[in-house]
């Protein structure tokens, strides 16, 4: 945690060139992956996650869904390809996920989206041993499953579950052979402790997370963080350019929120280490940028969606 802290409050110049550096080390600096992350199974979810539309706790406007079929996932995840994307990520409004016909389906999707040539990931909440290795089998690439936040804060966050329940998870996508893809939302209420707290959990995960991913809040209405303000774009900065240092080549994925950051805020966001965006109008349930102002975007870097996937 010592070390964690060290890095995490260096004057912020120093950090970023820090950072960067270890980028360019590890990275092609005018790259960034392009995912696409799709609902597969839409609200009425048992936990409590304060920040979450999908909460059945909550009165939110999402418009719950059932599993979608088949069909309509390839759908998806053809169109995903044919704009840009080399990663597709089906998440679900679950607890956890249970056996039966709605996961052999999952294991279907997996099966068939993984036969377009795309890297497949799951988030579809707690996982068993048994049930990550029959993904691992189907096809899936990386499992995503959050952190969020610090032990210390997250029962301010969650009390549906544990903090150790996610790190178990972990272990089990981690034994079955898959990429773990994880990470957390900063603007939660947390502190710069929490936040070194939090990056300290993820550098106790051996091997390393192939794959960070780095949330902000969007505040949703009917949930208990509906009036949260925004977290500074300095401070998320700051964490990924610390996570960049402390884990050197992961993809790092610019998640959640981004919709909100102007173009100069995601410019630092990918200049201090950020390398992966969603693309497309919708992430879960929450908005993100459309993809022709994604594309100019990153034209007006001079910065390219990698034709490849983990970007080594
Ligand atoms: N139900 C599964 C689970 O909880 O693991 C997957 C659902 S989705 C991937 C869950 C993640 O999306 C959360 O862990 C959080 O990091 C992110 N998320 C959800 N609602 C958010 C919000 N309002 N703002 C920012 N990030 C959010
Ligand atoms: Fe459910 Fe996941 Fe939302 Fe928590 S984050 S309420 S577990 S869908």
């Amino acid at each position: 945690m010592e070390e964690v802290k060290k890095i995490y409050f260096k004057p912020l110049m120093e950090l970023i060139d820090q950072a960067r550096q270890v980028h360019n080390k590890n990275f092609k600096s005018n790259e960034v992956q392009a995912s696409k992350l799709l609902s597969i199974k839409t609200g009425a979810c048992p936990e409590d996650c304060a920040y979450c539309s999908q909460s059945a706790r909550y009165h939110t406007k999402i418009k719950k869904e059932k599993l979608l079929d088949l069909k309509t996932v390839l759908e998806k995840a053809k169109l995903a390809k044919k704009q840009g994307a080399t990663r597709f990520c089906m998440g679900a409004g679950w607890r956890e996920v249970k056996n039966g016909s709605q996961f052999d389906r999952v294991l279907e999707m997996v099966k068939e989206v993984k036969k377009l040539g795309l890297e497949v990931c799951c988030t579809l909440g707690m996982l068993s041993l048994d049930q990550a290795k029959k993904l691992k089998q189907a096809g899936l690439y990386a499992y995503n499953h959050n952190l969020d936040t610090s032990p210390e804060f997250y029962p301010k966050i969650i009390s549906t579950r544990v903090y150790q329940d996610r790190l178990d998870t972990l272990k089990n996508v981690r034994q079955a052979g898959l990429t773990v893809c994880t990470g957390g939302i900063l603007g939660l209420g947390e502190s710069h402790q929490d936040r070194c707290s939090f990056i300290n959990q993820l550098t106790l995960i051996k091997p390393p997370p192939e794959s960070l991913t780095i949330n902000t809040l969007i505040p949703i209405e009917g949930t208990p963080l509906e009036k949260q303000k925004p977290v500074p774009i300095l401070e998320v900065v700051r964490v990924i350019s610390v996570c960049r240092i402390f884990f050197p080549s992961s993809m790092i994925r610019l998640s959640a929120g981004r919709k909100n950051m102007n173009p100069s805020e995601q410019f630092l966001c990918f200049y201090s280490g950020a390398n992966s965006i969603f693309i497309g109008d919708k992430l879960l349930t929450a908005d993100n940028p459309e993809l022709d102002t994604d594309h100019n975007l990153l034209k007006s870097m001079d910065l390219q969606m990698s034709s490849s996937g983990q970007i080594l």
